[in-house]
């Protein structure tokens, strides 16, 4: 069967994180965005597990869902939204800081586990290394590799996957303190990794620019700090829905791993080089003609996924690997409605929106991919119809993330807004009262809009 599974979340115990990232939210939100899988996050957080252990019940297939006191508690809060098929992963993330080969690491994993029994055992394991009540993702001094056997100790099934591995600061390829080969990094256990996750700021085509990673099955997770935030980035699956399926599938030439859905990865934090507080974003050229130093501090630009890519490419762009699967790139359909009506996405009007389609036409997913646009345009108005057909053709500008902040996504210029938005007052309201000024019927513009 076809299923959308985000594997990399975080619960209320990481640090900056929503305190709606409990199993109820997780699972409306899961609902409402179209997931048919979710990771519970932090598994070695001992008070996560309790409350997951409290909510979650074993579906006999390596996954969990709510359990039947939660279900029918929840289904009365939030009508039409189908909760009892969405099924959770139990994964969690750690963060390692350590010296190898005389240079200070710091690398995120994310790691998954059909049981909470084995996510018990590999805590008790971690609690002797270090603290792990402090924060729902961890931070030890542990080696990679280290955790990696460890893993492999306490459960022979796991699922261990390199996190988001071109952010500059925090991952296994990080411009900053990661490496520049998996093998140095995994050494003799390298042969049991088997997917990476390419995280937001990158996308499948930079990625098919590094001969070494054809061998590894590319995931994408929304690493979300609130349920809001779940599947900006997921995978799409066609297998049977169970651990062992999913865990068969992420290998490189795994059959059932279909491919992903992406952010555009300008959208992501670290696609460009610069600095957030002194001003600069800077593309990879534009860093080099600079010799990569910030002219408002002096110091080293913080360089971005883009740059990074290029720096261990051993292939030109464009090229298609035999192994590359299938992608689609997204833009959330918050950003979307935003953007149609012109206004920001933190509004009660866009949160309205948003609900009423989410509960009234379908899941955000399937809105943003597959729901023919003249039914999101008797839901939702022209503007944002349009909105959706410009991002499923890749008709936008985005100003590149860097250095920490997010890329600003513009699908619509205010002079485009107005025109859409009256050329559907005149289609929907043939009998409406006479015009007040400006344009007369008529006189409306019916040009194609410029290309962007
Ligand atoms: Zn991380
Ligand atoms: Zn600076």
């Amino acid at each position: 069967m076809q299923f959308i599974a985000d594997l990399h979340i975080h619960s209320h115990y990481s640090m900056a994180t929503s305190k709606k990232c409990d199993p109820y939210n997780l699972c409306i939100w899961a609902a409402k965005k179209g997931l048919d899988i979710v990771g519970t996050g932090d598994f070695t957080h001992p008070a996560w597990r309790e409350e997951l252990r409290e909510s979650l019940v074993e579906d006999g297939q390596g996954l969990f869902r709510l359990n039947d006191e939660r279900l029918s508690e929840l289904s009365k809060s939030a009508p039409g939204l189908d909760l009892s098929s969405v099924r959770f992963v139990v994964s969690g993330e750690i963060s390692s800081i350590y010296k190898r080969h005389g240079r200070t690491r710091k690398v995120h994993n994310l790691v998954m586990v059909p049981t909470l029994d084995a996510a018990d055992r590999i805590a008790a394991r971690l609690s002797e290394i270090g603290n792990i009540e402090a924060d729902g993702r961890p931070i030890l001094g542990l080696d990679s590799r280290d955790l990696l056997e460890l893993c492999l100790e306490e459960c022979e099934e796991v699922m261990f996957v390199p996190a988001h591995i071109w952010t500059p600061h925090f991952s296994l390829f990080g411009a900053k303190s990661g490496f520049d080969t998996v093998e140095e990094c995994f050494g003799d256990l390298v042969d049991h990794i088997t997917a990476m996750e390419t995280g937001l700021s990158s996308d499948p085509p930079m990625n098919w620019r590094l001969s070494a990673l054809d061998r590894f099955a590319l995931i994408s997770n929304s690493d979300a700090h609130s349920p809001g935030n779940l599947a900006r980035e997921s995978n799409l699956f066609d297998c049977e829905m169970s651990y062992t399926a999913i865990r068969n599938a992420l290998t490189a030439d795994g059959g059932g791993f279909v491919g992903t859905l992406e952010f555009f990865p300008e959208e992501g934090k670290y696609h460009y080089d610069g600095h957030r507080k002194c001003g600069i974003r800077w593309d990879p050229a534009q860093t080099n003609l600079h010799g990569g130093v910030c002219p408002v501090c002096g110091k080293q630009v913080t360089q971005g996924v883009l740059h990074r890519v290029d720096e261990l490419a051993d292939r030109p762009e464009g090229v298609r690997p035999q192994v590359a699967r299938h992608f689609e790139r997204l833009v959330p359909l918050r950003s979307v409605i935003a953007s149609a009506l012109g206004t920001s996405e933190q509004t009660v009007s866009v949160t309205r929106m948003y609900e009423l389609l989410v509960h009234s036409l379908a899941p955000e997913l399937a809105i943003l991919r597959t729901v023919p646009l003249d039914e999101i345009k008797a839901a939702a108005g022209a503007v944002i119809a349009e909105g959706v057909r410009r991002v499923r053709e890749g008709q936008l500008s985005i100003a590149p993330g860097f250095d920490g902040e997010y890329g600003k996504v513009e699908i619509f210029t205010d002079a485009e807004r107005n025109e859409l938005a009256g050329q559907a007052k005149l289609f929907t309201m043939p009998h409406s009262e006479p015009h007040r000024g400006g344009k007369k019927p008529g006189e409306t513009s019916s040009e194609p809009l410029p290309p962007r």
